[in-house]
């Protein structure tokens, strides 16, 4: 085929695999989206070769997938039909790190631990952190603005972003690498393209803000009666600790419970309760850290707020803890499928959105195995439900809970972006005027509609 040919010799064959040379991860992601094999897995290993392709699939009207990771969760990085995939895993250098200015230059292809591990090399911390944090890479995280464990005292990826490099559809590059937080001249480029989920711009390069990394951690689980004890918890956390609270992620039972059978683990309590808060507060010392939230805690369960804690007394006890959060990891081994939702609301409506979410699905799906769970802290609510459980029958669950998530006035996707999975449900969250602002900015950017086309809304 002429167009694939030119592309081996605008790039060098061994930059191009193609039909059953592609290997079948790249046929999907982790949201078990439907595989779809691309025309051809491209490989570029710079920046100009990124450039190249462009201009090559511009020019052939050929229709082009970025691929991070591929550990999205809205189906975002599946290959649309006749698609080449272009995989930015060969690009995955660490640049530069300026300790001084607290910021580090990467490759899109580096992984999210790559960066991590860089940072902590030099005494700092990247604010991202999450589950699929050895297999994701910047580029993914960037186009998905992905958010993660850290929020709540760092943001999102859009926080960290100080400068972006970005090869546009025709193949142009925006060179926005300027490492400086201040820089008011005009439009902020760059912010275009973070959640844009590749339908804007390839990213190739970014600059990243590090912040000084805590030499103190310590994590708590704490035992909860009900959803308003949770967010009193938050509240005094954040009041007694202020800049330390580094993670509150809630869990309902029957994630717990869930999480303890697939990784045979241990009740952490001697009771069962409703909800369990996993805590993380940060600081320079360790003792002083240890006490501020032991008597954090106590006045806590004196108030009624806590039923019981449990305060990790090493760091293997510490990653004990986490383990029982990420049990997401093992939602497609033992769901088939898992459907899952991320979804975002006011804070003081989650507990009222779950419990009315959980009294609709017994409803009409007696026996269902749903579990409940999110980055509470920002607002954030997974759950997670068993497709056999309820026959199969996602539309249905879908239209039950973006129905709920727009009569409590959220939004349908909180961090994992919406891709091809949560397409139909984007006007629950986006005004018409929305959607055509949106519109007229990819009609702008990639007018003749190769970029990731069929992903976050049709033209
Ligand atoms: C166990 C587990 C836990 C997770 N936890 C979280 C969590 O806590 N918070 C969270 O936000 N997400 C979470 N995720 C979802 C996922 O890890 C994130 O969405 C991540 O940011 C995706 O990165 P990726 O490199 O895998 O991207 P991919 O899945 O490969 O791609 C995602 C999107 O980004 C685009 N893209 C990829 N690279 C580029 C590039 N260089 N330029 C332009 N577009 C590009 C793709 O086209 C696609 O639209 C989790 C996933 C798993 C499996």
């Amino acid at each position: 085929m002429e167009f694939l040919a030119a592309l081996a010799a605008a790039i060098g064959p061994d930059r191009v695999l193609a039909g059953d040379a592609v290997p079948a991860r790249h046929h999907s992601d982790w949201s078990g989206a439907a595989p779809v094999p691309p025309l051809a897995l491209v490989r570029p290993r710079s920046t100009e070769e990124v450039a190249a392709v462009l201009r090559l699939c511009s020019a052939h009207r050929v229709p082009v997938v970025p691929q991070g990771g591929l550990t999205g969760l809205a189906g975002a990085a599946v290959p649309s039909p006749g698609a080449i995939a272009l995989s930015l895993e060969r690009m995955n250098a660490v640049e530069s790190l300026d300790p001084v200015a607290s910021c580090i230059t990467v490759q899109a292809g580096a992984t999210l631990l790559e960066v991590q591990q860089a940072a902590a090399a030099q005494g700092l911390q990247f604010g991202v952190d999450l589950g699929a944090r050895g297999s994701c890479q910047i580029g993914g995280n960037l186009a998905t603005n992905a958010g993660g464990n850290g929020v709540l005292q760092f943001g999102m990826m859009r926080e960290q972003t100080l400068g972006l490099e970005v090869v546009l559809a025709d193949g142009s590059v925006l060179p926005m690498l300027r490492p400086m937080l201040k820089n008011n001249t005009g439009y902020d480029l760059k912010q275009f393209f973070i959640g844009a989920e590749g339908t804007l711009g390839v990213i190739t390069r970014a600059v990243l803000r590090l912040y000084p990394a805590p030499t103190a951690r310590v994590a708590a689980l704490v035992a909860l009666a009900d959803f308003d004890a949770a967010l009193a918890l938050l509240g005094h956390l954040q009041a007694r600790l202020p800049r330390a609270l580094a993670a509150f992620e809630l869990m309902w039972r029957d994630f717990v419970e869930t999480s303890l059978q697939w990784q045979r683990l241990r009740e952490p309590f001697d009771a069962v309760h409703p909800f369990t808060a996993l805590v993380e507060v940060v600081g320079e010392e360790e003792a002083s850290v240890r006490a501020a939230l032991e008597a954090a805690l106590a006045d806590a369960m004196e108030a009624g707020q806590a039923s019981d804690a449990l305060i990790a007394q090493s760091q293997a006890q510490a990653l004990s803890f986490w383990k029982i959060r990420e049990a997401t990891a093992e939602l497609p081994v033992h769901m088939r499928p898992p459907i899952n939702f991320d979804v975002s609301l006011p804070m003081a409506e989650i507990g009222r959105f779950a419990a009315a979410c959980r009294g609709a699905f017994d409803a009409r799906w007696p026996g269902h195995h749903t579990l409940f769970f999110g980055h509470v802290g920002d607002g954030n609510l997974h759950i997670s439900t068993d497709g056999r459980s309820i026959g199969g029958q996602q539309a249905q669950l879908e239209e039950m809970v973006y129905a709920r998530v727009a009569a409590h006035g959220g939004s349908v996707s909180a961090e994992h972006g919406i891709g091809l999975h949560k397409k139909p449900y984007l006007a629950a969250s986006r005004t018409p005027a929305e959607l055509a602002a949106m519109r007229a900015i990819k009609r702008a950017l990639d007018p003749l509609h190769l970029l990731n086309p069929g992903k976050v809304f049709d033209l």
